[in-house]
């Protein structure tokens, strides 16, 4: 009876060890064991999941002061449109609603207090170099714990933990192509705003996943994430408030600001 109350309060990788210690140990023993063994990230994660963002971080940036594309469009003089790569399956159509739906960020992806921000992981989800480095050392050592009993992730999908001391409540890890493989990046976009969707979330932020370290390049990428999204949003409109195309060089916000007038493009 003692046990099967534990059982239920803890999760499955405490479970898995408290199991397999089975007639060695008291169960209560087992558990204090257990969360040794595992660190207290899920301690952790439940304190910060019910902190608002600015308690977190201060000098956070909220969704209301990043302009939707449509106000920034219709603010700043754009540079010359990027034509669209593709021949879309999608019909490309004038939709200020969708155009409502998006905005670019430029700058550092960990200031953002949304509800999930993308991490361009590699397939160990232990913490890398790039976005991937810097987000991890916002968060704190709370998220390797919780990425450690991930298993890993293969490219092209998607995995969440939570923010921890990032003002965003989660991150969605996802590993991209290394080199350009359009599938396998749009499938990045396309698995985290899944799971945005299944966990009931509202608003994400993707770094430009794959063109730093993997090396894929800036213009072909930019296509396959606004494509992907553009996608998304038309099947998706009433379930997301905002995608933010998060860019952190030169090259990359000029590319979106070219490129979105033809995957968003908006009557002036
Ligand atoms: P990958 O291994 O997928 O190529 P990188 O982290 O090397 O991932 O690069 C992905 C993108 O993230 C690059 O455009 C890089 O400039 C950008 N980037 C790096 N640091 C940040 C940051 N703090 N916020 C947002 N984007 C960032």
């Amino acid at each position: 009876m003692i046990c099967a109350k534990f059982s239920e309060r803890i999760s499955k990788s405490t479970k898995s060890i408290i199991s397999f210690c089975g007639n060695k140990f008291h169960t209560e023993g087992a558990l204090i064991f257990a969360r040794k063994k595992m660190g207290n990230w899920e301690e952790e994660k439940e304190k910060y999941l019910k902190m608002n963002a600015e308690a977190k971080r201060k000098d956070c940036v909220k969704l209301q002061s990043i302009p939707t594309w449509k106000s920034l469009s219709d603010s700043i003089k754009l540079p010359e449109p990027i034509e669209m790569k593709e021949n879309c399956a999608i019909n490309i159509s004038k939709n200020e609603i969708l155009a409502e739906k998006i905005s670019i960020f430029e700058g550092d992806i960990t200031t953002l207090g949304i509800d999930a921000i993308v991490n361009a992981a590699n397939s160990t989800l232990m913490g890398g170099g790039g976005v991937d480095g810097v987000i991890h050392r916002a968060a704190g050592p709370s998220l390797k714990e919780e990425c450690s009993t991930l298993g890993g992730c293969p490219t092209g999908a998607a995995k969440i933990t939570g923010g921890y001391k990032l003002p965003a409540r989660y991150v969605i890890h996802t590993v991209g192509p290394q080199g350009e493989q359009t599938e396998k990046l749009k499938k990045c976009y396309r698995n985290s705003l899944d799971i945005l969707i299944e966990k009931k979330l509202r608003t994400i932020a993707f770094p430009c996943i794959s063109t730093g370290i993997y090396g894929y390049p800036n213009l072909p990428a930019a296509h396959a994430a606004a494509y992907q999204v553009r996608k998304f949003l038309e099947d998706n409109t009433d379930k997301v408030d905002r995608v933010i195309f998060c860019l952190f060089l030169d090259e990359d916000k000029k590319i979106y600001k070219g490129i979105l007038q033809s995957y968003f493009p908006i009557s002036h």
